[in-house]
């Protein structure tokens, strides 16, 4: 058989549309799928014609469910793909939620726009895909266990490997032709709460590695680092009086947030105040991490994210209402601050000399 051959599709030069195929013989797969993020001229690359034909893509290997690996499986099975998409079962339930999220989110975009008046004499906006293409996708998927050779296509024998990354993250172990090559997904960071140290293989004969922060010294925080710092930011933002805001990502940064919040309220470390959690998606990411509760570390019985002080904001009503809060922690999405609830609470907030906005990810 011959030598595989692998073309970079994105994340190159930037951190997100991460998106490989890898071709043996006439086989071909992709690792990954990923949305483009960030300035408007990278997000015009979502709509760009996809380089190779959906058609003829045999499988998908996803190393993880953030949507700048993943969030473009939708428009993919839009145009035409319709092979297994291959990845660790609790990613298979964030997926559910991101995409379904992701598609709402087009949708109401594409519809805020063409309802806007100076665009009535223009062609209507087409969302990038909808509700519809991100269920064909899912219906797509064929989760497998870490450790489980499995083979996406006959000549091809694959294996996943904890990342340490997020809830269900993987490194992925692909031979074909007797090449051994190892896609390492989004890796760690250390110090991670809930996550083991990442594993991988050895003897590898290429390895395709994230590099995002390898330009970087990063400084070195542990997790009572981390929490002794975020202590001091809620002690002195609520001691004026005002709310904390804190713009939160959805998936994994907002449980993390919880846990901190929870272990410093429970050793007397910071005051009991109200948390309020405003963001359907991180209430669904929490339920499954709540649900995954063994496989994760930290979470003993999962009691953490059934704190008293902690309050799941479900509807817009009771979203709206919080705007006449003080003294109160809440977390809402984006972390971006892009869309979603965090929105409005800024929009509140900002104007308030007593409100703090922290930004704990970016
Ligand atoms: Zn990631």
């Amino acid at each position: 058989m011959s030598t595989p051959v692998l073309t970079i599709h994105g994340a190159g030069q930037t951190v997100t549309g991460s998106c490989f195929e890898f071709a043996a013989g006439q086989q071909r797969l992709l690792i990954d799928c990923g949305l483009f993020q960030g300035s408007r001229s990278l997000e015009t690359l979502n709509r760009q014609p996809f380089a190779f034909d959906p058609a003829r893509i045999d499988a998908v290997l996803l190393t993880h469910a953030h949507l700048d690996h993943s969030g473009l499986l939708p428009r993919l099975a839009k145009e035409g793909f319709g092979g297994p998409i291959w990845c660790t079962p609790a990613t298979r339930e964030l997926l559910t939620e991101m995409l379904r999220d992701a598609a709402r989110i087009q949708e109401q975009e594409a519809d805020r726009r063409n309802r806007r008046a100076d665009r009535a004499d223009e062609a209507p906006i087409e969302p990038l895909y909808t509700l519809t293409d991100a269920e064909d996708a899912l219906a797509l998927v064929r989760p497998v266990e870490l450790g489980t050779d499995f083979h996406p296509c006959p000549d091809v024998t694959a294996r996943m490997w904890n990342a340490g990354h997020i809830l269900g993250s993987a490194s992925i172990e692909v031979t074909a032709g007797g090449v051994r090559t190892l896609f390492s997904g989004d890796i760690g960071p250390d110090h991670k709460s809930f996550h083991l140290d990442p594993a991988g293989p050895s003897g590898m004969d290429h390895v395709i590695c994230e590099s995002t922060y390898g330009d970087r010294e990063r400084e070195q925080v542990t997790s009572d680092e981390r929490r002794a710092a975020l202590a001091l930011e809620v002690e002195e933002a609520l001691a004026r009086g005002g709310n904390l805001i804190i713009p939160v990502f959805a998936l994994e940064r907002t449980q993390e947030l919880l846990l901190d919040l929870a272990r410093l309220m429970n050793e007397g470390r910071i005051a009991r105040r109200q948390v309020f959690i405003d963001s359907p998606l991180a209430t669904r990411a929490t339920v499954i991490f709540q649900k995954h509760r063994r496989e994760l570390e930290d979470l003993g019985d999962g009691e953490v994210f059934r704190h008293p002080a902690f309050h799941f904001v479900e509807t817009v009503d009771a979203s709206m209402r919080l705007n006449a809060m003080s003294g109160a922690i809440i977390l809402a999405a984006s972390g971006m601050c892009e869309a979603g609830r965090i929105r409005h609470h800024l929009r509140f907030n900002l104007p308030r000399w007593d409100s703090t906005i922290l930004f704990v990810g970016f």
